[in-house]
This record gives structure tokens, sequence and C-alpha cells, in this order.
């Protein structure tokens, strides 16, 4: 089966094969931070399978807080954890951060932590 356009984004920055996805749930099972979110992060994954590009505007992937357990629990290998990661990507790359210039951030203590990490190759100091 081929994959949609979504998840070819997500497979090229993450090398994750998201419809290997078969939505057992053990990865939202394991997560510790689903009374945060809006989207369990095997809902996340079924969004990705469907194409459904309102996935890149949700907040789950900015809670979470890459931990790896939903990778290390999913029985069919899928590394969560990295396409959260690649959604963070996106998401910035779609606000058309190329770089981020740190001293131009204003309210620098409101942001995620984990924006942080996710634009850590794209800073300039
Ligand atoms: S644990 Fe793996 S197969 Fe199960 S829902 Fe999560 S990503 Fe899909
Ligand atoms: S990496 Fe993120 S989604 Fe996965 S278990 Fe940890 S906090 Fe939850």
């Amino acid at each position: 089966m081929s994959l949609n356009e979504l998840e070819e984004r997500i497979s090229e920055i993450s090398g994750v094969n998201v419809d290997a996805c078969y939505q057992c749930g053990k990865c939202s099972a394991g997560c510790l931070f689903t009374a945060h979110m809006d989207l369990l992060p095997h809902q996340v994954l079924m969004y990705i399978q469907r194409g459904d590009e309102s996935v890149l505007d949700n907040e789950t992937p900015w809670i979470c807080a890459s931990c790896f357990t939903c990778s290390v629990r999913c029985p069919r290998g899928v590394d969560v954890a990295a396409v959260m990661e690649s959604l963070r990507e996106l998401r910035i790359r779609e606000r058309g951060y190329e770089t981020i210039d740190l001293r131009k951030i204003e309210n620098l203590k409101d942001l995620p932590q984990i924006a942080l990490t996710a634009a850590a190759q794209k800073l300039t100091w």
C-alpha cells in the first residue's frame, strides 16, 4: 500500500512507516502524559494514516516529553516518539522558521521546552 503525502513527509524526517501501526493502543496505554493531550498517541498515528493534516495543529506533540515509552512498547516497531518529533519539525517549518534566533523570541519562558528541543538543529545564537 502506498503512503499518503503526510505519511511520506513524516517518513522523510523520521524514517518511520506510520502504516505499520495497527492501532492496538499500547503506546497510549504507556504514555504518562495522556491526561494533558487532546489526541492520544495512537490517535495521532490514525490521523496521519488518514492523511488528515489537521493533526499538524494538534497540541499533543508539544505535550510529548520524548520519553520513548511508546516507541519501546510498540509491538510493530513504530517509533512513535520520532513521529511526534517529526510533527513538531513540520509545524516549525510551516511557520517559516528555517533558523530560530533565540534573541528574537520575547517570551522564551512561555515556550514548551520540547519546542526548543525540536528546534535545536535550527538554532542560531
Ligand atoms: S503501540 Fe504501535 S501499533 Fe499499537 S497503536 Fe501504538 S504505534 Fe500503533
Ligand atoms: S514519547 Fe511522548 S507520546 Fe511517547 S510515551 Fe513519551 S510522552 Fe508519550
